[in-house]
């Protein structure tokens, strides 16, 4: 087995599968002996994106199982491996905020751009070390993901400037069509059960001592996850959460709306300044959960 483990957050976006596959890659080329692995299956965005540069979805595993690992795409405890406490950390690539103590020192590279893999391209480029193909289809479709095409806020100059290099790279002809066909390759919900598409996405939060809870899927049509409603709000109740936010994104005309269950919704309307609707919020402009909804959730927590 590989000496160190490498892995992004628990429930896997492609971001995550692609700066851990990218990152294991670039540390073996550097003498390193590393592993890329996943903590759960590939959603079907994810699925999508490894058939079509044919790979194989990465290992899961729960626990480390290497004394050593690097964290990427994360680095709070509660979106990490459960026996974290228990291991050295020896690198982290992350554009979120940091929630983080280790003992030891450590390799961080963390910027506030739109996705981990455009900060590992620029890793790639500064050691001098080529990207293949695959790797470069893999990088782009993570930046795709996390900004939802260059649209989101989170999207930055560094962003712009490494798609269309990655796309090259990757011989994607046309990068606007690839992503367009991911993103919606990640919007069909029919086949998903309500709880799978509470948790899909799903990530905690340590709010001022309320854990919080906060999903969100892609859709183009976000009536059509509404009239799934009820069904969700008697998933979110048996999860036992003490606050649930589930936001419905619509990928192409870049708005939300967001379903809330829980014991604090006049901070949730103060917070977004709007008001609650049969627990639904509407969150006009909002895609980024990182920059337009946790920041303002915090404030009020
Ligand atoms: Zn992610
Ligand atoms: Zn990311």
């Amino acid at each position: 087995m590989a000496t160190t483990q490498v892995f992004g957050h628990k429930n896997p976006d492609t971001d995550t599968i692609a700066s851990a596959i990218a990152a294991s890659y670039l540390l073996n080329q550097q003498g390193g002996d590393t592993e890329a692995v996943a903590q759960g299956e590939p959603n079907a965005e994810t699925q999508f994106v490894l058939d079509y540069f044919k790979l194989a979805p990465l290992r899961v595993i729960t626990k480390a199982e290497t004394d050593q690992v690097v964290l990427v795409d994360h680095n709070e405890a509660a979106q990490s491996v459960d026996n974290l406490a228990e291991v050295q950390v020896t690198h982290i690539y992350d554009h979120h905020k940091f929630n983080f103590k280790n003992a030891t020192p450590l390799y961080i590279v963390a910027k506030p751009w739109g996705s981990v893999s455009t900060i590992l391209y620029y890793e790639f480029k500064q050691a001098q070390l080529d990207v293949t193909p695959q790797l470069a289809g893999l990088m782009a479709s993570g930046l795709i993901s996390d900004t939802l095409l260059l649209k989101s806020p989170t999207t930055t100059e560094w962003d712009r400037q490494a798609l269309p290099e990655l796309a090259a790279l990757a011989g994607i002809d046309d990068i606007n069509a690839y992503g367009i066909d991911m993103l919606k390759a990640g919007t069909d919900l029919s086949t998903r059960t309500d709880q799978q598409l509470l948790d899909g996405d799903a990530k905690s939060f340590d709010m001022g001592g309320h854990q919080f809870r906060i999903g969100q899927v892609n859709t183009v049509d976000i009536d059509a996850v509404l009239a799934r409603q009820a069904g969700l709000e008697a998933a979110i109740k048996s999860e036992g959460y003490e606050d649930f936010l589930f936001i419905i994104t619509d990928i192409l005309n870049s708005n939300s709306k967001a379903i809330y269950l829980g014991d604090a919704p006049e901070a949730i309307e103060a917070a977004f300044g709007k008001k609650l609707d049969h627990d639904v919020i509407d969150l006009p402009g909002v895609v980024s959960r990182k920059k337009q909804v946790v920041p303002p959730l915090e404030k009020q927590f």
